[in-house]
């Protein structure tokens, strides 16, 4: 199964693409992560990357669709995958559905008024990559794997608005362009993690 995960920064997407990957045995392609062990590892992709992610900007099409293109041929994609973060342009839509075919896109929809307060909140493991509220939390450490948790430089409130402008302005339109095309499944993100899993189960009908 080859799935795309929509929805603004702080919907829970990321979340909920660790529980359905699992749960589906598909490889689960955060472009995200991908780019930020890339600016970790200092190669090309995360040198360049770096500005546009700390302005809270979009990478430039071209860099993410070659870097999802060659992810999806790696062997762990070969049951399915599940895209969290990509495409976030219709340019970047345009570019995935002339090299795979995807068959169901779920839209994680959490309202702006909530979204702040869960990205400032939000701190992420450096070991397991788990992302937790500090709501949640009773110690310093990584409730999973005890690791270090850190907030990431883009979840400060300044970057957060840009973030949040950029999904209205260049990726909310992918909502309409997958309706269009019969794959737009709704779930509702404004619940507790593990409802909102059983309704995203329940609307790809493998429940
Ligand atoms: P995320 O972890 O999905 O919130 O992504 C963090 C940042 O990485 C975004 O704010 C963008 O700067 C960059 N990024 C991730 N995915 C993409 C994408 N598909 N296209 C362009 N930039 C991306």
């Amino acid at each position: 199964m080859k799935l795309i995960f929509l929805g603004p920064p702080g919907a829970g997407k990321g979340t909920q693409a660790v529980e359905i990957s699992k749960k589906l045995s598909i490889a689960h392609i955060s472009t995200g992560d991908m780019l930020r062990r890339a600016i970790q590892l200092g190669t090309p992709t995360g040198l360049e990357a770096k500005g546009y992610i700390d302005a809270g900007k979009l990478v430039p099409d071209e860099t993410v669709i070659a870097m999802v293109k060659e992810r999806i041929l790696e062997d762990d994609c070969k049951n399915g995958f599940l895209l969290d973060g990509f495409p976030r342009s219709v340019a970047q839509a345009d570019a995935l559905s002339s090299f795979t075919q995807i068959d169901c896109v779920v839209d994680i929809d959490v309202a702006d008024e909530k979204l702040l307060a869960r990205l400032t909140g939000r701190r992420v493991c450096k070991e397991c990559q788990g992302t937790f509220h500090i709501s949640s939390l009773v110690s310093e450490a990584c409730p999973v794997c005890g690791g270090t948790l850190y907030q990431r430089d883009d979840d400060k409130p300044e970057t957060i608005k840009n973030r949040l402008n950029v999904y209205h302005a260049q990726t909310a339109q992918l909502i309409e362009y997958y309706q269009t095309r019969g794959l737009l499944k709704e779930v509702d993100g404004d619940k507790a993690p593990g409802d909102v899993t059983q309704a995203v189960l329940a609307a790809l009908g493998c429940k």
